[in-house]
């Protein structure tokens, strides 16, 4: 049963689970684009032949499918992402990430630190633990 399809290399996303799950739905987004090549959901959403790039584990298909709203407004060129806070759970749109440990500033009074979706995939790093941050 040979296949006439030609072979199609399907790139794993590899997204920051350590992010509020907001951000988490951002990351594995950008990630998406990043690997099926279109600049924004429109245009994968517009092209569901490019599906086949990709492949995501269920949890991030779960984190996609429950965050819809937040999809429509990223852009990998040029960068749109979004900040989104761990406390409050507000969000914002931002094209660069926030000073590491940043609070946030997204409504008065809370006290959560702001996170950053990249659109690069999770990098393997160690971090020392209780050393404060610049
Ligand atoms: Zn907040």
């Amino acid at each position: 049963m040979a296949r006439a399809k030609p072979k199609v290399k399907v790139k794993l996303v590899t997204h920051d689970t350590e992010l509020p799950e907001l951000g988490q739905a951002a990351h594995v987004a950008l990630l998406t684009l990043g690997a099926t090549g279109c600049n924004t959901w429109k245009a994968l959403v517009e092209s569901p032949e490019v599906w086949e790039r990709v492949l995501l584990t269920a949890e991030q298909q779960r984190l996609i499918d429950e965050h819809p709203y937040v999809l429509q407004h990223l852009q990998r060129a040029p960068l749109r992402s979004i900040t989104v806070c761990d406390v409050c759970g507000r969000w914002a749109l931002a094209v660069k990430a926030p000073t590491k440990g940043a609070k946030c500033t997204l409504i008065v009074g809370c006290t959560g630190t702001l996170f950053y979706a990249s659109k690069m995939p999770k990098r393997q790093v160690k971090v020392a633990a209780g050393v404060p941050s610049a």
